[in-house]
C-alpha cells in the first residue's frame, strides 16, 4: 500500500539537504535588547520590533488592564459578537494617527493583504505588482481573478510602459491596481512612492502601498511612507501596514477613505472569518499608538543609531547595498558564509540571521540588521565591534 504521507518526510529531509530548512531558534523571555536565546545571552539585532515598544511598560500595563476590563478573548469573529470598544476606539485613533478618514483593523498584516487585494480587483481587472513585492501580497494578487504584471523593482519608468500598455488592452481594464510595499524589507530601500502615485494618476489607476517596514520608522512621528512623501489621500488610496513590527503587537491595518474601509469590512473574508483580537492586543495597540503621539525620541533614536552603523560598516568595508533605511542588509554573497557570519556573530553575542535562497538570489546571501531604538549607544559600539571581528576572520574584510 501506497504511504499517502510519505512525501512529508521526504520533501523536509530534502530541505534539510540543500540547507534550505529553518533552523528555529528560540528567545526565552521578551524580544528586549539583551535577550537569552538558545541559553545565551545576545544582542537583538535582526528584529521588527523597531521602537522597542514590544516590553515597552506602557504597553504592557494597558495589556495586562484589558485583561482585567475586558477578559482574554473577544469571543467572536467582528461582526457578529467579537466587535469591543476597544477595537473601535484603535481604528479610530489610527486614522487620526495616520491622517485618514478611516482605518480597519485585520488580524494581522498577512490576513489584511490576502483578504482585500482580491475584492479590490477581480476578472476584468488587472493588478501592477512590483517584482519583490512581500509575499502576503503575491498570495493576495494569487487569490484575485484579476490579470497580473510585474515591473522591475521600484522602476517607475518600467511601471509606466505596463500601464501604457495596459490602456491599449482590448477589452478595457475595469479597473487598474497598483501595489507596492513601501519599504522593502530584504534590501531596506524605499518604494518612489511620489512618483509611483504620480503614474498611476495618469492612468487612472488605484494605489495600493504596503508600509510594514516603514510605520513607525518613516515620516512625522513614525506616520510612515506616506507621510514621508507629504502625499494626499487621493493619491494614495490603500495605505496598509501592521501592528506587529514597529508598534510591537500584533494585528494589520489599513487607512484611507471611508467608503475604502466600508467595502473592505464587507468584503474581505479573512476579516469577516476570523476571531478578533484579544482585548490586551487591542489595547497595546492603543498604548503604541500613544507612545509614538507622546515619545518622539523612539523615531529620532532609531535613526541616530541607524546613521552611525550604516557609516560604521561602510567604512569598515562592507557592503550594505541600497539601503535607506533602519534595515541594514551586510551583502556575504554565497549562502554558506552568510551562515558562517550569522553563526559567529551569535558566539560574539550579536542576534542578527541570514537571509539567504529562496529569500534572495542564490549569490545574494546577507546578513539583515534591523537597528532597534532600545538599544544604547554602548550597544552600537558593541554590535560594530562583533560585526568587525568576524568580518576579518571570515576574510570579508
Ligand atoms: C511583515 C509583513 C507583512 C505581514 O504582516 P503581519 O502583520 O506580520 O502578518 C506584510 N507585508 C510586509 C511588507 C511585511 O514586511
Amino acid at each position: 500500500m501506497r504511504d499517502p504521507v510519505s512525501f512529508l518526510g521526504q520533501e523536509y529531509a530534502d530541505l534539510v539537504r540543500q540547507e534550505l530548512d529553518w533552523k528555529l531558534r528560540v528567545l526565552e523571555g521578551p524580544s528586549a535588547p539583551w535577550c537569552q536565546i538558545d541559553g545565551k545571552r545576545v544582542l537583538m539585532f535582526c528584529s521588527n520590533n523597531y521602537l522597542g515598544l514590544s516590553n515597552h511598560p506602557r504597553l504592557k500595563a494597558a495589556a495586562t488592564r484589558a485583561v482585567e476590563t475586558h477578559g482574554v478573548g473577544s469571543g467572536s469573529v467582528r461582526p457578529i459578537a467579537g466587535n469591543m470598544d476597544l477595537h473601535v476606539e484603535l481604528e479610530h485613533r489610527l486614522a487620526k494617527f495616520k491622517g485618514a478618514e478611516a482605518s480597519l483593523v485585520y488580524q494581522s498584516g498577512f490576513a489584511a493583504n490576502s483578504g482585500l487585494i482580491p475584492q479590490l480587483a477581480g476578472e476584468g481587472d488587472l493588478i501592477v505588482s512590483d517584482e519583490l513585492n512581500h509575499g502576503s501580497i503575491i498570495d493576495g494578487v494569487r487569490l484575485s481573478r484579476a490579470e497580473r504584471a510585474v515591473y522591475h523593482h521600484t522602476d517607475v519608468d518600467d511601471l509606466r510602459k505596463v500601464l501604457g500598455t495596459a490602456e491599449a488592452h482590448a477589452p478595457a481594464y475595469r479597473r487598474i491596481l497598483v501595489i507596492t510595499d513601501g519599504v522593502f524589507s530584504m534590501d531596506g530601500d524605499i518604494a518612489p512612492l511620489d512618483r509611483i502615485a504620480a503614474v498611476a494618476g495618469e492612468h487612472g489607476a488605484m494605489v495600493y502601498v504596503d508600509d510594514a517596514h516603514g510605520e513607525g520608522v518613516l515620516g512625522a512621528g513614525g506616520r510612515g511612507i506616506v507621510s514621508h512623501f507629504s502625499l494626499r489621500r487621493d493619491q494614495v488610496h490603500v495605505e496598509m501596514g501592521t501592528f506587529s513590527k514597529a508598534f510591537g503587537v500584533v494585528g494589520g491595518h489599513i487607512s484611507g477613505s471611508r467608503s475604502l474601509v466600508d467595502f473592505a469590512y464587507n468584503r474581505s473574508r479573512t476579516w469577516l472569518l476570523s476571531g478578533s483580537h484579544p482585548p490586551p492586543v487591542a489595547a497595546a495597540c492603543l498604548a503604541a499608538i500613544d507612545v509614538l503621539e507622546s515619545e518622539p525620541e523612539h523615531v529620532t533614536r532609531l535613526w541616530e543609531h541607524t546613521r552611525r552603523f550604516k557609516k560604521a560598516m561602510k567604512d569598515l568595508g562592507f557592503r550594505t547595498g541600497k539601503s535607506e533605511t533602519p534595515i541594514t542588509p551586510i551583502m556575504v554573497g554565497e549562502s554558506g558564509l552568510a551562515k558562517r557570519l550569522s553563526q559567529r556573530l551569535f558566539e560574539l553575542g550579536v542576534f542578527a540571521l541570514p537571509i539567504v535562497f529562496p529569500m534572495v538570489a542564490k549569490d545574494q546571501a546577507r546578513i539583515r540588521t534591523i537597528m532597534n531604538a532600545a538599544l544604547t549607544a554602548d550597544d552600537v559600539t558593541f554590535a560594530i565591534s562583533a560585526f568587525e571581528k568576524a568580518g576579518r576572520e571570515l576574510h570579508l574584510l
